[in-house]
């Protein structure tokens, strides 16, 4: 995040962040990487020591009542150390107990979100299925009302943290006869009989984080264990998307940006032809195009975090936090494929780390929703916006200042 926005006690705590970012040993980041660790445990456990996790919340639940600038810039540091460490940090403490925070009561609050905000439980949010991520709506999961239970079937796919985790939030149908949004529930399952995680995925990038097929077979969970009310399974899924998404774009900020610093360095070093090849504009272009990526990325996180601050109307959040995860994300991929490039053969090779970055941030642009359904969700709630501005007659009517625009027998549209 830039420095000019952030207040006192947000650069403290930014400051904290990065001290922390500096003690994480370098091996953790390695063995990750060589699937030689299947969750970073110690690390967030470390992270709530410190209290790192979940700075949005109330103290009462072991936040520290800051905003979603500082949640925002919280996720960009972290990123730095690589994408699977801030996809940890976030999951549980950013996504899952926000959803437990907004929807959740007070005896849910204790018992999940104090305990994993002081590092001590981890998390995991079940909503991708083998049948598909993008249609949230087509869940397959079944929740069946068994008077003072539910029992759980079904399974989830991809999920992060999935061979650590000590409690799901899981979406699940809890009538079958009802549209699709109004037919799904949200469930925080403990790690119980029934509970299995099947399959660990051999990932291009983002190793480490135990990403794994979860099986519910017969589960057996609490009535006090239902988030949010019955069938309000949607409610849940509309807040949760804004520290999916808008945390997913904070974060792969942080991811690239060792990326243009490496290259950076490396570009004022190397000479080719009698030159330091910075002295190349084939060369200093596109680092110059990728710090104006990184900072309109920047600009666009802060902006629609502030959105969000400042409680603006849910669908033009939906709107803005869409637009923010597919530029930001697409951006930055950006940013590191030119970074690699102005660095000839040896960034391809694992003397930089680069390479790595690279195959971490291919996945920016696919999960919490890939680019598409974010171009989904900005088209229907672009539409909407302009038909309500023009039904409210609240702009000058351009249209109007053409010099034919009275031509009505050429504006054709059937
Ligand atoms: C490493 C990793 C970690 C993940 N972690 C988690 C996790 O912790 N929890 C979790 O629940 N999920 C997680 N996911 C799942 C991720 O969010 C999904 O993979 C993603 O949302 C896409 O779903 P899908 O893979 O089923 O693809 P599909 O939904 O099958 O989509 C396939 C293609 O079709 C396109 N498409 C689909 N519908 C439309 C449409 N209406 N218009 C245009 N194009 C469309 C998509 O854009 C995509 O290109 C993770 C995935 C990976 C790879």
């Amino acid at each position: 995040m830039f420095d000019h926005v952030l207040d006192d006690a947000q650069k403290r705590f930014r400051d904290e962040i990065r001290d922390y970012v500096k003690t994480v040993p370098r091996q953790l980041i390695l063995d990750m990487d060589a699937d030689r660790v299947d969750f970073p445990r110690e690390f967030l456990r470390e992270a709530g020591r410190r209290n790192l996790l979940g700075c949005r919340y109330s103290k009462r639940w072991g936040g520290r009542e800051l905003d979603w600038v500082s949640s925002a810039m919280a996720m960009e540091e972290i990123g730095v150390l690589g994408y699977m460490f801030a996809c940890v940090f976030g999951v549980g403490a950013e996504l899952v107990c926000d959803a437990i925070v907004r929807h959740g009561n007070d005896e849910q609050r204790d018992k999940y979100v104090k305990p994993l905000v002081r590092g001590e439980l981890f998390a995991a949010e079940c909503l991708t299925e083998p049948r598909g991520g993008s249609d949230f709506f087509g869940t397959s999961t079944v929740a069946e009302d068994r008077g003072d239970h539910f029992v759980i079937n079904g399974q989830k796919r991809f999920i992060v943290g999935g061979t650590a985790a000590d409690y799901f939030l899981v979406y699940a149908r809890t009538d079958p006869n009802a549209e699709p949004h109004k037919g799904i529930s949200c469930f925080i399952v403990d790690r119980a009989e029934g509970v299995e995680t099947k399959y660990l995925y051999g990932l291009m990038g983002c190793r480490g984080g135990g990403a794994s097929r979860v099986v519910f077979r017969d589960v057996k969970v609490p009535k006090a264990n239902l988030l949010g009310r019955l069938h309000g399974g949607y409610d849940v899924f509309n807040t949760m998307m804004i520290p999916e998404r808008l945390g997913t774009a904070a974060m792969t900020i942080g991811a690239a940006r060792p990326a243009l610093e490496i290259a950076t360095q490396y570009t004022t070093k190397r000479k080719a032809f009698g030159q330091t090849i910075k002295s190349y504009q084939g060369v200093s272009f596109p680092i110059a195009e990728s710090a104006m990526l990184l900072d309109a990325s920047r600009a666009m996180v802060h902006a629609t975090a502030l959105a969000v601050d400042r409680k603006v109307a849910q669908n033009r959040v939906r709107r803005l936090v869409s637009e923010t995860k597919k530029f930001v994300t697409e951006s930055c991929q950006k940013v590191v494929d030119h970074s690699m490039q102005v660095m000839g053969g040896i960034g391809y090779t694992n003397v930089f780390p680069i390479e790595r970055i690279h195959r971490d941030l291919r996945l920016a642009s696919i999960w919490t929703g890939t680019s598409e359904v974010m171009s989904v969700i900005t088209a229907s709630e672009w539409y909407r916006e302009s038909k309500e501005a023009r039904a409210a007659n609240l702009t000058r009517d351009m249209e109007l200042d053409a010099a034919e625009a009275g031509a009505v027998e050429e504006k054709v549209y059937e």
